[in-house]
């Protein structure tokens, strides 16, 4: 345990933290942490990967950058340093010039913003944006993403950048304010967080604002005073501005030598930066109005043709920076019109398909009415029909017996017997009516003689023959219409039926006696087809078996006079059978 070594993680922090402040430190560490990777976590190492080319980036070795930076945003796996590498790619691309690249990667990101968690990552992409916009001039922008970084509350450094990009687009646009308090304060602000480089910018800015105020000499000494800090930093696009501002203010002031070495010195160094920069037009523009002070008119010559080459590329890269930015804005506008498009027609789509769904959905509906319409229709008809049915039944049955009643028989048999009119069939009609009834109702009581009426129906039903109608015409009277039959087999099975009702056990009601009835019979051979005719016929015949002692069958064989039984006699329940005769004789 004798070493005190940090932890990989904790220099991974130290790096992050002073990458841009200690750039021969910042290497150092990168040195140990790669030597150190095996200590580090994946997330971790990604990192150490962003912080290796931020590293290559700041030798100025931006062709080796591009590659690794879009490597890392394909690889890595934390969304953090996909961002922060997408952030520096923008960085790289400005710095290289190539505006409209960096321009579509800053419009690649800037959508994301709002999704970035961590404020510090926000911050970086607007740092890059500001400085986009001041680089290709579209200052009114640089200095809105400024304001908005400063607004973000960012970290010391990426205030101090905002700081100085927002005073950069303040003199271009020329409304810097006249009070330069809070440019020192900048200053101070970006000093006191070691961001010399930015805090030098910024001095550059207050000079040439200085110099405009004709405050060339404390400009001059402003200047002067932080030279060699200026050249200790290694950053050529510093150096060159500082000292082309410094030749031009000492030109101005008439010092030709100290003017010439410093342009020259910018000249020489602008060879580095490798592009034509407002402080090369300057430079050579003093070397050149420096030889024509000394009337030395053919270095004048030089000078000037440089000047107007340095000055006409310079010019171009302005329009070339404004034509990217025009591009790129044509492109998003473009692609913001697609996206417009596009989203209208999906909504249209969408509607469309809401319309569609919403048609199948109401053809479903009226469908789904329909059959349900159709269903209680049908349900409700069944229902009739069963209501209709039942009272059809009721209607047609004696509650007592459930045998038919008697203008249910009445309509069965006037079916019949047309029927058997045209098929020339001889039908038989037997009619029966208890003896003596109301001497067992009133001997036994009344619902001994239902009891009697039941078993009588019960045994009638099970007389029936095929297509034989059976019914209760009334009280205790019974009729059975048989279809096919003659006289003489009516009469067996009128005699049968005497027989079996003769033979009746009533021990089930409690009381034993015998039940008979007296049988009239007639057949539409001796009395024709007409029901009443033929009802008339029986019932005389029925009168006769009463008369002539009860339990007996009559059977009507034409020939002799019939006996007229009728009302208010003891016969009082055949009146309706005089009636059936009144109508059949009408009819
Ligand atoms: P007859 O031999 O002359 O036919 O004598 P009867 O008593 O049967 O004749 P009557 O016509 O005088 O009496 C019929 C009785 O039948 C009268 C009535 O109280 C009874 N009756 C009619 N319908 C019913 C019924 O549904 N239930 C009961 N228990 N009795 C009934
Ligand atoms: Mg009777
Ligand atoms: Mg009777």
């Amino acid at each position: 345990m004798g070493t005190s070594q940090p932890d990989a993680t904790e220099l991974l922090a130290q790096a992050e933290s002073i990458r841009s402040a200690e750039p021969a430190r910042f290497s150092a560490l990168i040195d140990v942490l790669q030597k150190r990777r095996s200590e580090l976590e994946p997330r971790q190492i990604e990192q150490l990967a962003y912080l290796e080319i931020y590293r290559l980036g700041f030798g100025g070795n931006y062709d080796a950058v591009i590659p690794r930076l879009k490597e890392l945003i394909k690889s890595a796996q934390d969304s953090d340093i996909r961002f922060r590498a997408n952030a520096l790619l923008v960085n790289v691309y400005t710095k290289t010039r190539r505006f409209a690249e960096s321009l579509r990667q800053l419009g690649a990101i800037l959508p994301q913003l709002d999704q970035v968690k961590d404020p510090q990552l926000r911050v970086h992409a607007l740092v890059e944006a500001a400085y986009l916009h001041n680089e290709i001039g579209q200052y009114p922008l640089g200095l809105q993403y400024a304001e908005r970084i400063l607004a973000e509350h960012p970290d010391s450094r990426a205030r101090c950048f905002a700081e100085y990009l927002r005073f950069d687009a303040m003199r271009n646009m020329a409304t810097l304010p006249e009070d330069k308090t809070p440019l020192q304060a900048a200053i101070a602000h970006c000093e006191d967080g070691g961001e010399r480089l930015l805090a030098n910018h910024i001095r550059v800015i207050v000079a040439t604002a200085m110099a405009s105020e004709n405050k060339r000499a404390d400009a001059i000494n402003l200047l002067r005073s932080h030279l060699a800090e200026v050249e200790s930093l290694r950053y050529p696009y510093l150096a060159v501005l500082v000292k082309a501002t410094l030749a031009e203010l000492l030109f101005e002031r008439g010092e030709l030598s100290p003017a010439e070495s410093y342009a020259s010195e910018a000249i020489a160094l602008s060879g580095s930066v490798g592009a034509s920069t407002q402080s090369l037009v300057s430079a050579y523009r003093t070397m050149y109005r420096i030889a024509e002070r000394r009337r030395d008119t053919e270095t004048a010559l030089v000078y000037y043709r440089r000047y107007a080459e340095a000055d006409k590329a310079y010019l171009n890269e302005v329009k070339t920076r404004e034509l990217a930015y025009q591009i790129v804005r044509q492109e998003t506008f473009e692609k913001s019109e697609q996206i417009q498009r596009l989203g209208s027609q999906n909504q249209l789509l969408q509607l469309q398909r809401k319309l569609e769904t919403k048609s199948v959905q109401n053809t479903r509906l009226v469908v789904v009415l329909l059959v349900m319409l159709l269903a209680s229709i049908g349900y409700w008809a069944y229902r009739t029909k069963r209501t209709q049915m039942m009272f059809k039944r009721l209607a047609q049955t004696d509650a007592l017996t459930g045998i038919g009643n008697r203008s249910h028989f009445s309509h069965q048999s006037e079916r019949l017997l047309a029927q058997c009119a045209r098929n020339g069939q001889e039908v038989a009609l037997v009619m029966f009516d208890l003896d003596h009834f109301k001497t067992i109702n009133d001997r036994y009581g009344h619902a001994v003689g239902d009891q009697v009426l039941v078993r009588v129906a019960e045994l009638c039903r099970r007389m029936e023959h095929r297509n034989s109608v059976v019914g209760r015409l009334g009280g205790e009277e019974f009729a059975l219409l048989l279809p096919d039959m003659d006289l003489a087999r009516a009469t067996e099975v009128a005699e049968d039926c005497r027989q079996r009702i003769s033979d009746i056990d009533t021990s089930a009601t409690g009381h034993r006696f015998q039940v008979t009835a007296s049988f009239g019979v007639t057949t539409t051979a001796l009395a024709g087809y007409p029901i009443a005719r033929l009802f008339s016929l029986a019932d005389r015949m029925l009168y006769r078996s009463k008369h002539e002692g009860r339990n007996q069958v009559s059977a009507y064989e034409g020939g002799y006079s019939l006996p007229e039984r009728r009302s208010g006699g003891p016969e009082t329940a055949h009146a309706d059978a005089s009636r059936w005769e009144t109508q059949g004789q009408e009819a």
